[in-house]
């Protein structure tokens, strides 16, 4: 009896939930098209990111992001707005980076960064006694005294493109509901208060349907953002240079603070010689620049339902 009636009550709340769906159909498949792109130059200022021998991730980050914003607004035209997040050497905490991005309303975001991978090594710098008990007896051991260092890994090389974690969703989710246009009556005092980027939505009560959305949305952006790390990465694979799509264990805030589908691009390994030699050189940061600059045509096609050629054409039209 106890037991039916926890089945009805579950029943219940299953048929309440696919009501309140049914009501909310999903995002649309394609919400304005791709017309905001926001480029991320990862790090800056005080936080110099990973260095290699001569060069620190900083400054590649700035030159290849603003070879890639360049590349980007050359390719798709002046219909498309490209913004970077910074153009020079500044310091920026990822709220801020993300805040912009947001502000922007932006359709896209692109995080550029530098690798570094080092080993973890261990050498045995003394020893100590350590007490055990056995038959009774108290005996002595020597054990090892480590003292932990890095060294550089020289020989991994190439590209890894990472997207926000399915653990952090829940980031993911309060960014849309701080962000987004479906809350008209309860953001509508954003407009005047600009200023304040410490808004998080916390101090708004959200209705189930108001969470049904953002959960929807959050699968959206990450289907999207697997999607155009995909992208990113096959157009690395054709210069034999990509290891993959990825997600970090511990999530990157960045992408999980902004309200739109977001990757960030480890473009290459500073801890290989030859590899810091490519991402400081001219052709390298442009190389990089146009593989990036490929896989968002692609994807803005796919997103906008037409083909890389349209979306080039389109570009060269002036339609205002
Ligand atoms: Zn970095």
């Amino acid at each position: 009896m106890k037991r039916q009636s926890i089945g009805i009550i579950i029943g219940c709340c299953i048929l309440l939930f696919l009501t309140v769906c049914s009501f909310y159909k999903g995002p649309v498949q394609n919400r304005h098209g791709i017309n905001t792109i926001v480029v991320d130059p990862g790090h800056g200022g005080r936080d110099p990111g990973a260095s290699g021998a001569y060069s620190q991730e900083k400054d590649l980050t700035l030159q290849i992001g603003m070879k890639l914003g360049r590349t980007l607004q050359a390719t798709l035209g002046p219909k498309v707005r490209v913004l970077m997040t910074r153009t020079t050497d500044i310091y920026q905490p990822v709220r801020d980076k993300a805040q912009i991005a947001n502000d922007a309303k932006g359709d896209l975001f692109l995080c550029i960064h530098c690798n570094l991978r080092v080993f973890i090594r261990h050498r045995i710098v003394g020893y100590r006694k350590v007490a055990y008990h056995k038959n009774g007896k108290k005996l002595y051991r020597k054990v090892p005294i480590y003292h932990s260092y890095e060294v550089d890994d020289p020989d991994i090389t190439g590209t890894e493109t990472y997207i926000f974690t399915a653990r952090k969703e829940s980031e993911k989710i309060n960014s849309v509901l701080a962000n987004s246009d479906f809350r008209e009556g309860q953001d509508s005092t954003r407009e005047g208060e600009s200023e304040d980027s410490t808004d998080t939505g916390d101090d708004v009560a959200n209705t189930p349907e108001d969470l049904i959305k953002a959960m929807e949305w959050s699968k959206y952006y990450f289907d999207k953002s697997y999607r155009l790390a995909t992208m990113v990465e096959d157009e690395f694979a054709t210069q034999g240079r990509s290891r993959g799509v990825m997600q970090r264990y511990t999530g990157i805030a960045v992408l999980e603070r902004t309200n739109m589908p977001s990757v960030l691009v480890e473009t290459g390994y500073l801890s290989n010689r030859a590899e810091e030699d490519y991402l400081n050189s001219d052709k390298g940061q442009q190389e990089i620049a146009e593989a990036i600059t490929r896989a968002v045509v692609r994807y803005k096609a796919e997103v906008e339902g037409k083909t890389v050629q349209q979306v080039l054409d389109s570009a060269k039209s002036i339609g205002y």
